[in-house]
């Protein structure tokens, strides 16, 4: 299958690692000119780490880690009022967890598949055309190419998004806040910390990068609205804001060159009903940007496109992969950006109240014995491993089979809900396959969802056939009925193609 992928930034950059491992031909259009050592710093853990790791560039990202000493927040006068360590930081992701800069990462994601995968730089569309058979697409130099596949992997401001899809305007969920950020010598003795200062609707960080001697600035203030700031008037626009700031917040300014290239923009979500149209389908910000506050967007631009990867390899057709992308990671990206969102209203306090609020609770929480709560806080766990659902191939129209081992989780229920709903659009029943292998659990929140699975959906699902020998699918299928279904059937393993016949039966 030849597919374009518009986008060499994390999410594209994978996508065409695991689509060459898969046995796919991928090509790779970037805008840039080549790779760039510009940008800013990211938390890395979860799922993209668990990603990396199969990828063999975890020892890799880890030698070139940055923030050895932790992150501060300081007084006016530079003073350490709290501290975050690295070590509490392992501690909460398991010892899975490489603050890094972007740029890094994007490094060792090309020097992965440089020799195997055709990266066309300073390249992008101007025109995409779908037919039954293929993708036609149209490049800025006006050639014309066709492919099997199209994948917008080209970030928060999409432009396959705005040429399939539409708009950007339709998709933005705008969180409140500006965010800029610079390079410059560090002459302030910032060295390996992150320090952090935070007035009422304004923040300042800097932290230094893997490269010698440069400190990374990092500008974050409350505004309405107002679209995006031109280059020019950048630097005026953080003076004016920033103006009377305490710590370094003004000298790094003032420090700085007039034509020095200014990294703004909008702290905005997107949110889309779908992430794919035909033979295209969007992956990363793109189609699910959740911003810096959530912590994971490169993580999970990382996960996304392995799991897209996997699932155009595993299922039978482009359209059932692009369905079972989406529904599987749907679920994982609406939470995060909904807890990102909540955590935005407190992010950058809007008054002194607020801002007290918000000293004492990182006082108390920066400690080990909030570990747990920090974790759950950050959301650290790779949705990878804890993932106890797989959509099964056979799946067609109203006939939808999953797998399930591991520990079940109250995510595993959004994505079977989303399936369901999908096929009800057509649809009036739905006949579902539950594979119960090595299932360890299910946990609490899970057992909520399955009552509410159960009220919410259980008249639209016709029969059930529960597979296993596990004692559990024994249960499950006793007490299915009549909450989840109208009709239900246990079947032992080896009787997996009779629970098929029996569901397809009229
Ligand atoms: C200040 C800041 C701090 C952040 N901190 C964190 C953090 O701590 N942890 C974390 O996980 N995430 C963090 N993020 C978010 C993270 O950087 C993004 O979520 C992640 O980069 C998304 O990856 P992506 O591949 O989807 O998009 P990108 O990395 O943006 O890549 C998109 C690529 O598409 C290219 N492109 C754009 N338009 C076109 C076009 N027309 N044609 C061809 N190519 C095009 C771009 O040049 C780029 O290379 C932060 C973001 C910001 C802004």
């Amino acid at each position: 299958m030849n597919i374009l992928i518009s986008g060499g930034g994390l999410a594209g950059l994978t996508l065409g690692y695991w689509l060459k491992q898969f046995g796919m031909h991928p090509v790779i259009i970037e805008r840039a000119q080549g790779l760039r050592r510009d940008g800013y710093g990211i938390d890395f853990f979860g799922t993209g780490y668990d990603v990396a790791e199969r990828m063999g560039i975890i020892d890799r990202l880890a030698q070139q880690k940055i923030l050895a000493d932790g992150v501060y927040y300081v007084n006016e006068e530079g003073k350490p009022l709290t501290q975050l360590s690295m070590d509490l930081m392992q501690k909460v992701m398991n010892g899975h967890y490489i603050p890094l800069m972007h740029w890094t990462l994007e490094e060792a994601l090309y020097d992965c598949i440089k020799d195997d995968v055709e990266v066309r730089f300073g390249c992008s569309l101007s025109a995409v055309e779908q037919t039954e058979d293929s993708v036609q697409v149209t490049f800025d130099d006006g050639s014309i190419e066709t492919y099997d596949l199209l994948i917008g992997a080209d970030g928060i401001h999409s432009n396959t998004r705005a040429l399939v899809f539409g708009p950007e305007a339709q998709y933005g969920r705008y969180l409140g806040y500006y965010v800029a950020c610079f390079a410059m010598p560090d002459r302030y003795g910032v060295g390996n910390t992150w320090k952090n200062y935070i007035e009422p609707q304004r923040q300042v960080g800097a932290y230094c990068s893997n490269n010698p001697g440069e400190l990374i600035t990092f500008y974050m203030w409350q505004a309405p609205d107002t679209g995006p700031i031109p280059r020019a008037e950048r630097l005026p626009t953080l003076k004016r804001v920033f103006k009377g700031m305490g710590w370094l917040a003004e000298t790094l300014l003032n420090d700085l060159p007039e034509d020095a290239p200014i990294f703004c923009d909008t702290v905005t979500q997107i949110v889309m009903p779908e992430w794919s149209k035909g033979r295209v389908a969007l992956v990363g910000d793109a189609c699910g940007c959740m911003t810096l506050v959530s912590g994971q967007g490169a993580s999970m631009a990382l996960g996304g496109a392995y799991l897209l990867a996997e699932a155009l390899h595993t299922q039978p057709d482009y359209a059932s992969a692009f369905h079972a992308y989406e529904t599987f990671l749907r679920p994982h990206i609406e939470q995060r950006q909904k807890s990102a969102r909540d955590f935005a209203k407190s992010f950058v306090p809007g008054s002194q109240l607020g801002l007290m609020v918000q000293k004492v609770v990182l006082k108390i929480i920066a400690r080990d014995a909030f570990v747990g709560v920090l974790r759950s806080m950050f959301g650290g766990d790779s949705i990878l491993q804890t993932r106890a659902l797989q959509r099964l191939p056979q799946s067609e129209g109203a006939l939808i089979g999953y797998s399930f081992s591991g520990q079940i989780h109250a995510s595993d229920y959004e994505t079977l809900v989303l399936d369901i709903d999908h096929a009800l659009e057509e649809h009036k029943q739905v006949q579902l396959l539950f594979e119960l292998k090595d299932v360890t659990g299910i946990d609490f929140k899970a057992m909520w969802a399955d009552l509410k699975f159960g009220l919410s959906h259980g008249r639209d699902i016709g029969k059930l056939a529960v597979v296993g020998d596990q004692r559990l699918s024994e249960w499950m299928a006793k007490l299915a009925k009549p909450l989840y279904a109208q009709a239900v059937r246990h079947f032992s393993a080896s009787e997996r193609a009779a629970a098929w016949a029996w569901l397809r039966e009229a």
